[in-house]
């Protein structure tokens, strides 16, 4: 999608801290990190909310959190942990619509969220 963020930074038109890439997914840091840790992983594919999946998408999404164990790991947080969150529209707290998993660890994290 030409006016997508995400899209930018998955074709390399807007810049970001790429932490992994393959065919289908794109892990990067978050530019205003709200943990020591806070990276987002991102399908290649344009997908605007979690409304907007539909079952030929299931694939794509498993290995959205299979990509987010290994970064994790790689980034050292494993065995401290981590947080996986996905915001869905105005309510969930999503600005940008291109689907995408927060990963935040390197600090307590609070639950309820705020
Ligand atoms: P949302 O609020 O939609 O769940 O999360 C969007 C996230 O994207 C925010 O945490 C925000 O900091 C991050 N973000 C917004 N613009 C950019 C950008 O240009 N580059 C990077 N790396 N992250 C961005
Ligand atoms: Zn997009």
């Amino acid at each position: 999608m030409s006016d997508c963020l995400f899209c930018k930074i998955n074709n390399g038109e807007i810049p970001a801290e790429i932490l992994y890439q393959d065919d289908e997914v794109s892990v990067f840091r978050d530019v205003s990190p709200q943990a020591p840790v806070h990276f987002l992983v991102i399908p290649k594919k344009h997908i605007s909310t979690l409304n907007d999946l539909q079952p030929d998408d299931a694939m794509v999404i498993g290995k959205m959190m299979l990509t987010a164990k290994m970064v994790a790991s790689d980034q050292g947080v494993s065995e401290s942990g981590y947080r996986t969150v996905m915001n869905c529209n105005s309510d969930g707290g999503q600005t940008v619509y291109h689907i995408h998993l927060h990963v935040l660890a390197g600090r307590q994290l609070e639950w309820p969220p705020g």
